[in-house]
């Protein structure tokens, strides 16, 4: 064979090697792409795409163990959700879930977790250091007092209620300890138009019908009523 034949020869029998190679490693990589994107679907909630409960919590678990005493824990709760429900049609309730989806999740930042727990609850934990977190929290009830403007042009008036628990307040790194005074500051301070800030107290208060009971004389602020 001249040399010519055998170098063309040489670069075919690697060209059908690559090729065959090639082929299983695409399939492999189109299956890890489709089953990544399986599972991180499995992870969001598909309505307003924010994380559900399991995934939120694991990530959640990760900033405050990172991020410490520099740690805000929100809980949030649409205000009269089922009136919206009732009067305008639960596809206009869902719009108005997916508006506050996509307002917690662009006030927390990509750093944050943020989750949905179910109906019109939501929480929602990011390093926050305390110098910015009364400004912020201000920020956050304004945004979550806006008006939704529906696909067909109708507007609605929402408006929704936020406890605040930050570890030194509490006392506590614990997530479950930290949401259930934040949320047991939140029905304290619901329909107020203010977020409510929890304290160690906040966080032993009974339940009343699964629902934490409020305490007075808590510091709030925000939006009034
Ligand atoms: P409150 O002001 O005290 O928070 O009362 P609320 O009317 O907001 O009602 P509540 O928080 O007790 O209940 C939430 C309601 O949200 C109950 C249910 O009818 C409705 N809901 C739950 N999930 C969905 C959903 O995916 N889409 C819509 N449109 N409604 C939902
Ligand atoms: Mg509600």
């Amino acid at each position: 064979m001249d040399p010519v034949t055998q170098l063309r020869t040489r670069i075919e029998t690697r060209a059908l090697l690559l090729t065959t190679a090639a082929v299983p490693l695409t399939g492999w990589a189109v299956h890890a792409t489709a089953l990544h994107r399986r599972l991180a679907a499995t992870k969001r909630d598909p309505l307003t795409g924010l994380l559900r409960r399991d995934a939120y919590t694991h990530r959640a678990r990760r900033l405050l163990a990172r991020h410490g005493d520099n740690t805000v824990v929100a809980m949030v709760d649409a205000d009269k959700f089922k009136a919206i429900n009732d009067s305008l049609g639960h596809a206009a309730g869902d719009s108005v879930l997916a508006a506050f989806g996509a307002r917690l999740a662009a006030w927390a930042g990509p750093a944050a977790a943020v989750g949905r727990l179910g109906g019109d609850e939501f929480a929602l934990v990011l390093e926050l250091p305390a110098a910015r977190r009364v400004q912020r929290l201000e920020q956050l009830v304004r945004m979550l007092h806006t008006s939704v403007v529906l696909d067909d042009g109708r507007t609605v008036d929402v408006a929704a209620s936020v406890g605040v628990a930050t570890p030194a307040a509490v006392a506590s790194r614990d997530l479950s300890v930290l949401q259930r005074a934040a949320d047991t500051a939140l029905y304290e301070g619901k329909h107020s138009g203010r977020a409510v800030f929890a304290t160690a107290a906040h966080a032993s208060v009974p339940s009343v019908n699964g629902r934490r009971a409020g305490r007075p004389g808590t510091a709030s602020w925000g939006r009034a009523a």
